[in-house]
């Protein structure tokens, strides 16, 4: 699609980082330019036009991307923080990185129970992050309308894992 090759175009492969041997995908070319942001936050909430009620913005990135997708959908932002950031009682999830364990916010009254809530990000790679994303809206009594980023790395699982959980997965871009 013209809106995919627009994003294609703008993404930057960095040899490197954060380590020797990854090679980091990097979006903020893509969310420096008006026309591919507005491009990719219509994308990822198209397939899900009219099943859901909020945006769950994964920090830091996926926030980027709930925002735009925010304007062009009309659902607001659920905020799902990094651990320590949420000011008022939150729930937290734990997942497990390459080392050690992070941890994702949300207050816990945030949204009416029996909300829809379509999470974004921007890359989906293993799945972890998006996986504990998922977890954490169930537990708080929610219902996970879809997962939508930007790129899917193809071979690290990630589609794999959300699928066997029930939730619809959708990206933009596959490499
Ligand atoms: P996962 O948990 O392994 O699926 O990794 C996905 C998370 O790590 C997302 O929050 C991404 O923002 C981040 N991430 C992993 N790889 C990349 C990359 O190449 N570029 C940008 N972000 C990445």
């Amino acid at each position: 699609s013209p809106e995919a090759a627009l994003v294609d175009g703008l993404i930057e492969a960095i040899p490197d980082f954060p380590e020797p041997g990854i090679v980091f995908r990097d979006l903020t070319p893509v969310f420096a330019d008006g026309p591919a942001l507005k491009a990719l936050a219509t994308a990822v909430t198209a397939p899900f036009e009219g099943r859901f009620d909020s945006i769950g913005g994964l920090e830091a990135r996926g926030f980027l991307i709930a925002g735009a997708a925010s304007i062009v959908s009309g659902a607001g932002v659920l905020s799902v923080r990094k651990a320590g950031k949420l000011p008022r009682a939150v729930l937290s999830q734990e997942y497990t990185l390459e080392y050690g364990t992070a941890a994702l916010e949300v207050h816990v009254d945030q949204l009416p129970k029996g909300s829809r809530v379509l999470i974004v990000d921007d890359v989906l790679a293993t799945g972890g992050t998006a996986l504990a994303a998922v977890n954490l809206i169930e537990r708080a009594g929610w219902h996970v309308a879809g997962f939508g980023a930007a790129l899917e790395l193809d071979g690290l699982g990630g589609r794999a894992k959300l699928e066997a959980r029930g939730v619809e997965t959708f990206s933009l871009l596959c490499y």
